[in-house]
């Protein structure tokens, strides 16, 4: 079996603004799969944010399974996206299907995003290389942790060294859930590479009722963070309402992490903070987080 080398002493930790990733802290990045309308996108990005999100997600080139499917706004999405991004303060990530998108979407996101399908696409991979823009790096399903931290060198060894990597479950054949969550391979990188790792536990299990525990689990395993889908109306979404979360499973998560973390010597990395009502209601929110108890084992938290 051939086990990646360890690297060179890189910088472990890098920068996002004011946020940083992989210091220690845990940053929650969320958002719907993809960006649908203006209404949409503002309303699920000031609810995650008010509930503590550090970055905000929103796909608008989707890589879709199908050709019919809902293949994302396009260049449409550009202006919600800056609007939005503006409006909340949030650094953005998103993901990029084609060299041609780098100088027009770089403009209006703060993370490219590497889709599963396209870690192999080693000509995107350098030519994200040339920029420095940070690079979200999904694991492809079929990759083993060896390709994906190769791929990973591509964007790095081209010059750019804000790389981070992104597990979102392996093809089993299992079928029950949509892909296997590697957890041991989180556990791997963080030991075997310089890399920061988030976990994305809704592509991971393509089931809304697990992404929960799974969320827990990875901070557990030491991931850096998570890449999650949350949506206001997951039953009309146009890609993976199923695995969403709702607005209100996003807050019992995040009063989740906000206990469960400290115990493992960690934190909640903040992220900007919302503007205008929004700001009273996040600091409600954080002093009641610090109130929560746990009744009984499955039972939500309450004050
Ligand atoms: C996504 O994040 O919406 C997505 C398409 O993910 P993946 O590339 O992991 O399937
Ligand atoms: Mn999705």
């Amino acid at each position: 079996m051939g086990f990646y080398p360890l690297m060179l002493p890189f910088e472990k930790k890098l920068k996002l603004g004011q946020l940083e990733v992989g210091g220690g802290g845990f940053i929650v990045a969320a958002g719907p799969c993809s960006i649908e309308s203006r209404e949409q996108f503002l309303e699920i990005a000031q609810a995650v944010q008010t509930a503590g999100a550090s970055l905000l997600r929103g796909g608008i080139f989707k890589m879709r399974t199908h050709s019919h499917s809902f293949q994302g706004l396009g260049e449409a999405g550009f202006e919600i996206a800056e609007d939005v991004r503006e409006r909340t303060g949030l650094p953005l990530v998103s993901e990029i299907t084609d060299p041609r998108q780098i100088p027009t979407l770089g403009s209006v996101v703060d993370v490219f995003q590497i889709g599963a399908r396209n870690m192999y696409n080693y000509e995107l991979l350098k030519e994200l290389g040339r920029s420095s823009k940070p690079v979200l790096l999904k694991r492809s399903f079929s990759a083993t942790i060896e390709e994906w931290l190769a791929a990973a060198e591509y964007v790095r060894g081209a010059g750019n060294p804000n790389v981070i990597l992104c597990e979102r479950g392996i093809r089993t054949f299992e079928r029950v859930t949509r892909n296997t969550l590697d957890l041991s391979a989180v556990a791997y990188v963080k030991a075997h590479s310089d890399f920061p790792v988030l976990v994305d536990p809704s592509h991971a299990t393509g089931v809304r009722a697990l992404v929960r525990p799974m969320c827990l689990a990875a901070a557990a395993a030491g991931a850096d963070g998570l890449l999650l889908e949350v949506h206001s109306k997951p039953a009309s979404a146009l890609s993976d309402g199923q695995q969403a979360l709702t607005i209100e499973d996003f807050r019992a998560l995040m009063n989740d992490l906000g206990r469960l973390l400290p115990a493992l010597g960690r934190w909640l990395e903040p992220g900007p903070l919302p503007r205008g009502a929004a700001r009273a209601s996040l600091a409600k929110t954080l002093a009641t987080a610090k109130r929560v108890s746990l009744v009984g084992p499955d039972a939500p938290f309450t004050s």
